[in-house]
């Protein structure tokens, strides 16, 4: 899909033993995706086909209403079922809405199917609600009055939006380097799950975040055209490379953390000592049991009074597996990203939870780390470039005996 690295830059990275002889190839799409990121349900008809294979499809709007496409920069509308096609210039905007039967409208111009929106010169962005994107757009009716829009560009032209909105783009090169590998190899793990949306991925936390042209930095597309192409693999399939705010000291296990079993060797979990300067290393939270409870009646628990939290079970690396509720006149269990996605991922920053503690009319949770804690500790990353360690460096730290390798489509 993306060209391979140089002979030059693949010979020196061969030399430095930091790729493997083959090409990583695309992995099967394998059972043990987590289950916090579900695909989207979706009634929508197949978007057409991508352009060409080497495009990445990512969903910007699922249910879009009253949509207003500002292009800055000549783009070719193409109807993709009548095939006709316009011309459509900068300086005004074109309202998606719907029309008389199956048709709709885009601005002027009334459509039959799916309308491929495609820049004249290769700068030309779309401004769609507060955003620019850079590349193609397909702009698709659901047949529910809202519209999809899918943005179709270039893998890497992808990342320039998305390293940016996962990681500070002031932040040291190498572990920008490193971030820009392990969101790559994310990207191409995951191309295709929300196929049946008539996307590859979303542009928010489900797959990773992408905000458009506006957030790229020189840094950022530095950092991505130095590790053009490259992706974590193990024995020869792309790894299923996650990335987290900060670990709190070890990462996480991907099969203890979401299941699917005994994970391979760069996925197992690693002591972390580089994290610990940073200001998520460990924090406390409190909530009420008013919140507590509340949190628990939404989510299927019939009870009227709480009684105590505990943790029921935790992993090697330190993330709790089960916390243990005893309210009215039971005890249940309660799994522990769930119970922390019911009270906010943000307030109860990571499973990793070292003490609960009763406080008046609540609980006050000690942790360490935000986040799921499986793959590249990006705290953990930034103090190691600070260090001097280069991105490959980081990597292997993070995601052991992994390999550099170059990906063909
Ligand atoms: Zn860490």
């Amino acid at each position: 899909m993306i060209s391979s690295l140089s002979p030059r830059r693949r010979a020196a990275l061969l030399a430095a033993g930091l790729i493997a002889a083959g090409c990583a190839r695309r992995a099967r799409q394998a059972a043990t995706v987590p289950a916090s990121r579900p695909p989207e349900a979706s009634g929508a008809s197949p978007a057409p086909a991508r352009l060409t294979k080497s495009l990445i499809q990512i969903g910007i709007v699922t249910r879009g209403e009253h949509l207003t496409l500002h292009p800055n920069g000549t783009y070719t509308l193409t109807d993709q079922k009548t095939g006709q096609s316009q011309s459509i210039e900068s300086g005004k905007g074109f309202v998606v809405q719907p029309g008389d039967r199956s048709r709709y409208l885009f601005g002027p111009f009334e459509l039959q199917g799916p309308a491929r929106l495609s820049p004249k010169r290769a700068d030309g962005t779309m401004t769609v609600g507060q955003k620019r994107y850079r590349g193609t757009l397909l702009v698709r009716p659901n047949g529910d009055a809202t519209f999809a829009v899918i943005n179709e560009l270039g893998m890497e032209e992808y990342l320039y939006g998305v390293i940016p909105a996962e990681m500070s783009s002031d932040w040291p090169l190498e572990a920008l380097k490193a971030q820009a590998v392990v969101a790559r190899t994310f990207a191409l793990q995951n191309m295709g799950k929300f196929q049946s949306d008539g996307f590859d991925l979303t542009s928010d936390s489900r797959s990773q975040v992408y905000a458009g042209v506006d957030k790229e930095t020189p840094r950022i597309v530095q950092a991505v055209d130095a590790t053009r192409g490259q992706v974590l693999t193990w024995r020869g399939e792309t790894l299923h490379a996650f990335f987290h705010s900060c670990c709190g000291g070890h990462t996480g296990d991907y099969g203890s953390v979401w299941g699917g079993g005994h994970a391979p060797k760069p996925l197992r979990g690693v002591s972390d000592k580089y994290c610990r300067a940073s200001p998520q290393y460990q924090w406390s939270a409190y909530f009420s049991d008013d919140d507590i409870l509340a949190a628990l009646q939404r989510h299927g628990h019939a009870i009227a009074k709480l009684k105590n939290v505990r943790i029921r079970e935790k992993d090697s690396a330190g993330f709790v597996s089960t916390f243990r509720v005893a309210a009215d006149d039971v005890s249940f269990d309660v799994n522990a990203k769930d119970f922390r996605n019911w009270l906010g991922n943000t307030d109860l920053k990571s499973t990793k939870v070292l003490q609960i503690a009763r406080k008046k009319k609540g609980y006050t949770f000690l942790g360490r780390g935000f986040g799921h804690g499986v793959g590249l500790c990006q705290w953990g990353a930034h103090f190691m470039a600070k260090q001097d360690k280069d991105y490959r460096k980081i990597l292997v730290h993070y995601f052991p005996q992994a390999e550099l390798s170059p990906y063909h489509d």
